[in-house]
């Protein structure tokens, strides 16, 4: 398609670079703000900017926040003993949606997985180790998505930390061995994580 504008050309051609646009949509969109006030583009534009440069890790749980201890952690009202070990940001975001788990978090960044070439090292799990080894942590529940990278994972952090005297559990299988966190229904997710199981009762193969 020849288009009568090269800035148009250019944005359409930066804004399909995002997952799920097309060159079609990304189209409609650029024209969208054509026809709004250019108040519009100068926020959408600023607050990504901003968001960009800005954002950055959790210094205790490795979520994303604004500033060095993010939200969740510093919350006092949340119970610290008990800690939820998930994969990634979206799942953060998928069980704080269902409004049941009042411990904290920690994001390990990824799951174990030999073929992709992500090792340990790669992985937020030192930092995780230590907190437990420093005391103060009751309960680590595992609610990495039930697949053969999330339950080596599983097993490689509970191995460490199996002799130190806390509670290990898994969340509930509702959710279909393979599925992904953040795609399970509230409801379904919450009730998982309500019925956890002590976590030797969730090994399957290992
Ligand atoms: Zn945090």
């Amino acid at each position: 398609m020849e288009m009568s504008s090269k800035l148009l050309e250019k944005a359409v051609a930066e804004i399909s670079q995002l997952p799920g646009i097309g060159k079609r949509t990304a189209l409609r969109l650029a024209l969208h703000l054509l026809k709004q006030p250019e108040e519009h583009t100068r926020l959408l534009t600023e607050s990504l900017q901003k968001m960009r440069e800005d954002i950055r890790f959790c210094n205790s749980c490795h979520n994303i926040s604004d500033t060095d201890v993010c939200l969740i952690c510093a919350n006092t009202s949340r119970d610290r003993t008990v800690i939820c070990v998930v994969e990634d940001i979206r799942d953060v975001m998928a069980i704080e949606n269902t409004s049941l788990f009042k411990g904290i978090y920690h994001v390990l960044g990824g799951k174990i997985s030999p073929i992709d070439g992500v090792g340990p090292s790669q992985l937020n799990i030192v930092t995780l180790i230590d907190k437990v080894k420093a005391g103060g942590v009751k309960e680590l529940i595992f609610a990495l998505s039930s697949t053969m990278e999330g339950d080596t994972t599983n097993f490689y952090i509970y191995r460490q930390i199996k002799d130190y005297n806390i509670i290990t559990s898994a969340i509930a299988r509702g959710i279909a061995v393979g599925d992904e966190l953040e795609f399970a229904d509230e409801v379904t997710l919450g009730r998982s994580i309500i019925h956890r199981v002590p976590f030797e009762n969730s090994i399957r193969s290992l």
